[in-house]
């Protein structure tokens, strides 16, 4: 016969601390084999740690870890937790170490002391920790042990017994504490008789009046309605055991918190709640509890829709049970439970039931694994609770039944970590998480805005690690926009969607600023004013939605601005410009090679140069978003007189003044933009330029090219020769300069050697 889990005991009003051989008797009583001496060294040193520590009650503050210890022995579990249940407040408040107690205890137990430490503290962290849901996973993913949390639960039960004493403000967030967290983990665990106490000890501090109107009206209920229930349970076990089924029937009457957050859900009155009763049917094996159902389908009409069956697919805390309401024995709406006594210890105690198997034998074991919770359709399934099926595997597999505790390290939320804002607020980040990937979980803005961070109020880098229970503060600064390399360096799907959404918006924005300032200039050339509201108007001639739009476009290129101008002034002719732009000479644009090692362009605005031409553009911010290239057939060097051409979604392009190439820009006069070399920049970079020579054929002609390029400190990049008769070549050199001068130097000393016919600078 299966040993059941006595239910777990309501304190006795009369407190008397717990002697020593009486918590040894109680773990004997299930477990014969238990380490006595063991049991007796955990007792005495928790109990001159504790010393003479006071509760709120005026109690040694003693009793409160043996009456912890002692509700879980009424859930008959091992040793270790018993002795960890004793020890569970001696590091955090009293002056004993964790070193010490993992030197007199051993590392097992010093290990689950360990945890519970760590939960303790966090308790303090997370004081204001609203979201019980991630809290709840924190709890798990800190605890590491699914025995830190029998024990937790056990120690909150026991401080929910004892709560009057507290102050009254105390109280109530205690108990809202544990109606959030700790309840709804007690049934996640799926040990609902310790839910239940939870829930009923938070209502009644959190609702005292509705608690105690409940309370009365159930004893009511109770005393008028007692025959009632005698004479069902009394007409069920006939029924069944006519029919060849042994079973234990057993009324039950639901608990004032149930009742009354149905009465909440529902919105009903007490008087209209039908299934105050219920009744629980515990039969022998499953398939008794399908011809038990039979049985009581066929003898009472079925309420429809109440009817749900957890057995052939159990619950996420593998719950398996069948339900069923019928109009029972004089009209009373009777709600059935039916079920396996297995099933029955797990829906009871849940895990801790589990744990109970540990003195079943694998046999029995494999069996309780069979029926309570490994089902075939669950197999497939991933949910948070496969832990437990797993667990259960592992223990109708394994050789010895120990490993069944072994096996219980949560494996849950390992992939998670979990921190808090400083208003402690948790958030639940992906392990490898960083301050970024917080910053953008808190809000979008604060991720965009981020600049810093503090971890546990020290300055952290913003690609630090998280770990479980940080407390992340970010700095932000008003205008910051993150820097597009983040967008590689974070985990989290929001933070990377939130980056290159802030990154496309800031290119963006200076695309638009680029298109303001050509559009100012194409008005102001074609002699018209210019003004926002004037181009409004003109936004359904150009297809666009807003003026934001039409500058954005200008800037990337893909919408010209005479195009613009005529949207605005439909009766305006303008002239083409010249094929040499005059004012692109003297333009304003600096190249500089930033730290990616990408060319851009940046403009004497941004420096606020005295001597800037009034016509050039001045663009801020422009530098790290407009590419720069160079003409691709011939280059430009510092000393070239150059102009800017802006190519739709490619960036700027600089040419010589004197490329041939820029005939085919000659009708896109708003593509050009005025830039210049500075000075100070030349000598601290090589530019391309490309050389064409043409030469006598004879041997070594190449090395001495080559040789006055080395000599003059210039790179050659490529060469590329073509017979063009037998006596001459053409060949073709692509090099790297500093500047004109330089370039110049080394055309001068090659058009000196004997084999060099002519040289001649190219500017395709
Ligand atoms: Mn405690």
């Amino acid at each position: 016969m299966t040993p059941t889990p006595r239910a777990i005991q309501e304190p006795t009003t009369a407190r008397r601390m717990m002697r020593q051989y009486e918590l040894v008797e109680r773990v004997k009583r299930y477990n014969p084999a238990a380490d006595e001496a063991l049991l007796n060294r955990a007792y005495v040193y928790a109990m001159q740690a504790h010393g003479t520590q006071k509760r709120a009650s005026g109690d040694p503050f003693f009793a409160h870890p043996l009456e912890v210890a002692a509700i879980l022995t009424d859930l008959h579990l091992d040793d270790a937790t018993i002795v960890a249940a004793v020890l569970h407040d001696t590091v955090e408040d009293t002056e004993a170490t964790l070193e010490e107690i993992r030197r007199l205890f051993g590392p097992e137990i010093g290990a689950l002391v360990d945890g519970l430490t760590k939960l303790k503290r966090l308790d303090l962290v997370s004081k204001q920790a609203a979201q019980g849901e991630n809290f709840r996973k924190l709890l798990l993913a800190v605890a590491a042990d699914v025995r830190v949390l029998l024990v937790k639960l056990a120690d909150r039960l026991h401080n929910m017994r004892t709560l009057q004493h507290m102050r009254e403000d105390k109280r109530h967030r205690i108990a809202q504490e544990t109606l959030d967290i700790y309840a709804p983990l007690a049934g996640r665990m799926g040990m609902q008789e310790l839910r239940e106490e939870l829930e009923d000890l938070a209502f009644r501090n959190i609702e005292p009046e509705v608690y105690a109107t409940i309370t009365q009206r159930l004893a009511r209920l109770t005393a008028k309605s007692e025959r009632v229930v005698e004479t069902i349970a009394q007409v069920l076990t006939e029924k069944l055991s006519a029919q060849g089924i042994t079973a234990e029937v057993s009324g039950r009457q639901k608990r004032p918190f149930s009742i009354w957050s149905k009465m909440e859900r529902k919105s009903v009155a007490f008087e209209q709640l039908s299934d105050i009763f219920g009744f629980r049917v515990i039969v022998d094996t499953v398939q008794d509890c399908y011809a038990a159902l039979g049985i009581v389908h066929t003898s009472w009409p079925m309420v429809p829709g109440r009817y749900k069956d957890y057995i052939s697919t159990p619950k996420q805390n593998d719950y398996r049970s069948i339900h069923t309401t019928v109009i029972g024995p004089k009209s009373q709406r009777v709600e059935l439970q039916i079920r396996t006594r297995a099933m029955d210890d797990i829906a009871e105690y849940g895990i801790a039931a589990h744990a109970h198997y540990k003195e079943l034998g694998i046999d029995s074991a494999k069996e309780a694994a069979r029926e309570g919770s490994v089902h075939p359709k669950l197999a497939a399934e991933s949910g948070a609770y496969q832990w437990l099926r797993r667990t259960i595997e592992l223990l109708a597999e394994g050789d010895s039944p120990e490993e069944f505790l072994e096996h219980t390290k949560l494996e849950l939320f390992q992939d998670q970590v979990f921190c808090f804002t400083p208003k402690g607020r948790l958030i639940a980040l992906p392990r490898g998480a960083t301050p970024i990937d917080f910053a953008y979980a808190v809000h979008t803005d604060v991720g965009n805005s981020a600049v810093g961070a503090k971890i546990n109020g020290r300055m952290a880098p913003l690609l630090h690690e998280l770990a479980n229970g940080d407390e992340v503060e970010i700095s932000r600064s008003d205008g910051a926009s993150p820097p597009a390399a983040w967008e590689s360096l974070v985990v989290t799907g929001k933070a990377r969607a939130a980056i290159r959404r802030a990154t496309r918006a800031a290119v963006r924005r200076q695309y638009a600023g680029l298109g303001r300032q050509i559009l100012d200039r194409a008005f102001e050339r074609a002699a018209k004013t210019f003004s926002e509201d004037k181009l409004r108007g003109a936004l359904p001639r150009l297809a666009r939605a807003t003026t934001e739009d039409v500058f954005a476009a200008v800037g990337r290129g893909e919408m010209f601005s005479g195009d613009v101008v005529r949207a605005v002034y439909p009766d305006h002719r303008d002239e083409r410009r010249p094929s040499t732009p005059q004012g692109a000479l003297n333009g304003a644009g600096r190249l500089v090679r930033s730290a990616d090692q990408t060319m851009r362009l940046t403009f004497p605005g941004a420096e606020g140069k005295a001597e800037d031409r009034s016509d050039a553009i001045p663009i801020r911010g422009l530098t790290g978003d407009l590419p720069v290239t160079f003409a691709p057939n011939g280059g430009a060097v510092p000393g070239d007189r150059i102009v800017g051409i802006l190519t739709p979604g490619v960036g700027v392009t600089v040419y010589p003044i004197q490329s041939a190439a820029l005939a085919a820009f000659d009708n896109e006069p708003e593509r050009w933009l005025d830039v210049r070399w500075d000075t100070e920049a030349s000598g601290s970079e090589r530019f391309p330029a490309r050389l064409a020579l043409k030469s006598i054929n004879e041997p070594g002609v190449f090395a001495q090219i080559a040789q006055v390029i080395a000599d003059h400190d210039g790179n050659i990049d490529n060469i590329s020769m073509k017979r063009r008769t037998q006596d001459f070549t053409d060949i073709t050199i692509d090099l790297s300069v500093w500047d004109l001068q330089h370039l110049t130097a080394i055309i001068a000393e090659l058009r000196g050697k004997r084999p060099v016919n002519s040289v001649e600078r190219v500017n395709g």
